[in-house]
């Protein structure tokens, strides 16, 4: 029998609920998991070992008192470190944040913990949740499970490689320009960036609030649909959330793509891309075409500026969204009484950021400043409606688009940190679905060279039925959900 922590969140409570295992088994299995591989891994920033068991056995004791337990009951679910936990420390990977203990919850962990589910302890993160490697790390990178010596992606690597490691059964990334789903294609796990306003972001440590959702990630499509059923629905205390009645996504899971019309656009495979990532895709495609969908190579013309439209957009919010970490009110101080307020904000933060924080507030001030705002900022939310527009004439045509999540696959730690604009380069494929506020995934495509490939879906917004059943049915057709990282 596959050990407790190897089992999907579906497994988990089917067993729970059957009295097969309890609800403690479950939790310890995947801390004694943690313990074996976590020094190689390097997933978590914190842990909530004792807290964790205390609500499991909570779970039991509803099981034997026969009350109606939760979807995600017994459930170990890792947290990015950018989503905040009330009285469990938050940093978002940052010196700025260190010690920042939330006096509240997101709105998403109250509602997986109202559905029983067991929040283990928080990820490694990009800084801010700015990269896509995991390198910005103020408390050094996360490993790739599949080749240690690689990147696990960014900016939500600590969750994707705990899943993929079964450090935990389910984890929270959250999506700016393709933070769930580029560590999901990294470590070949699935990953959502649900559509803008269906999850709320009450909570989440803000980078470029315009851009980003919070996103499930799970070893398979089922279980991330059932995480996105429980996450998603209307807040009020998020402005932009929208008023869509809560769905069960995992209804949608049908493994056919009959009738399916899927457009693959060329720009998806534009320079830069690996060939070997590019085969393995069109692998993926001619896939979904044997088993019914109809594919056609397509163009959307404006994607081609996506990238510099969303680092500008991005960097924009980021340097008015960062601007609160004074050093005064909370975050990193370095010395209250030496010199005028100007000199100590400066220290403080020139302290508490990381470079490549740093070097995004800067861009953004410079692009949101007067005479350069109309050069920059406007004409990048111009074209932000371009894309928006492309995209809306593609899906008149087509259900979904696809192409891959990540133009390379994962590489070396250390290879990229030196030269940001090669690192800006890897989110080319991803920061449009944000953009354009669209619901994306991306599903375990196969390896190469033993690395995983991911394959991205994007379709039309509030349309994640049309987004996961090709996402199920490609799962059910081809064999990459069942393998398991080597940890070497
Ligand atoms: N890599 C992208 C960036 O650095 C996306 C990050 C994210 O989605 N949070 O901005």
């Amino acid at each position: 029998m596959p050990k407790l922590h190897a089992l999907t969140a579906k497994e988990i409570v089917e067993k729970i609920r059957s009295k097969e295992a309890t609800a403690e088994e479950c939790v310890l299995s995947v801390f004694e998991r943690i313990h074996e591989a976590e020094d190689r891994v390097h997933a978590f920033v914190t842990l909530v070992e004792e807290e964790a068991l205390k609500k499991a056995r909570q779970i039991d004791k509803k099981v034997s008192e026969g009350k109606p337990l939760g979807r995600l009951a017994g459930v170990a679910i890792a947290v990015k470190d950018a989503i905040c936990t009330k009285g469990i420390r938050t940093t978002c990977s940052s010196r700025m944040l260190e010690n920042f203990v939330p006096p509240y919850d997101a709105d998403v962990i109250e509602r997986v913990e109202r559905e029983d589910g067991v929040i283990i302890g928080k990820t490694n993160m990009d800084e801010f949740a700015m990269g896509s490697s995991t390198e910005t790390s103020y408390f050094g990178p996360t490993h790739n499970p599949w080749d240690l010596s690689r990147v696990p992606g960014g900016s939500s690597g600590g969750s994707a490689a705990a899943v993929a490691t079964d450090e935990a059964i389910l984890a929270f990334g959250a999506d700016t320009g393709g933070s769930v789903r580029c560590p999901a294609s990294y470590c070949s796990v699935v990953g959502i960036k649900p559509t803008y306003g269906l999850v709320s972001r009450y909570g989440l440590i803000a980078y470029a609030n315009s851009l980003e959702q919070i996103g499930p990630m799970a070893r398979n499509v089922y279980d991330c649909a059932l995480f996105l059923s429980v996450i998603a629905g209307h807040d009020p205390k998020d402005t932009t959330s929208v008023k869509a009645s809560a769905k069960d996504y995992t209804e949608f899971l049908k493994n056919s793509v009959e009738g399916f019309k899927i457009g693959v656009p060329k720009e998806f495979f534009g320079e830069g891309t690996s060939e070997a990532v590019e085969k393995q895709v069109w692998r993926g495609v001619h896939k979904l075409e044997e088993v019914g969908a109809s594919c056609e190579e397509t163009s959307l013309p404006s994607l081609e500026y996506a990238l510099a439209t969303y680092y500008i957009v991005a960097m924009s919010e980021a340097s008015s969204n960062l601007a609160r970490y004074d050093g005064l009110r909370y975050g990193y101080r370095i010395d209250r009484d030496n010199g005028d307020w100007s000199t100590v904000y400066s220290k403080n933060r020139r302290i508490g950021f990381g470079a490549e924080v740093r070097r995004r507030i800067i861009l953004g001030t410079y692009a949101l400043s007067a005479g350069y705002y109309d050069k920059y900022y406007l004409k990048a939310l111009k074209i932000r409606t371009l894309i928006r527009r492309d995209f809306e004439k593609a899906f008149k045509k087509f259900n979904v688009l696809i192409g891959p999540t990540m133009p390379i696959p994962p590489f070396k730690i250390g290879e990229k940190i030196q030269d940001p604009l090669a690192l800006y380069m890897c989110d080319v494929d991803t920061v449009s679905a944000n953009l354009a506020g669209l619901p994306a995934i991306s599903v375990p495509c196969g390896f190469t060279d033993s690395l995983p490939v991911g394959i991205q879906i994007i379709a039309p917004p509030l349309r994640e039925d049309l987004m996961l059943q090709v996402a199920y049915t490609f799962e059910q057709n081809t064999p990459y959900k069942n393998r398991k990282p080597s940890l070497k």
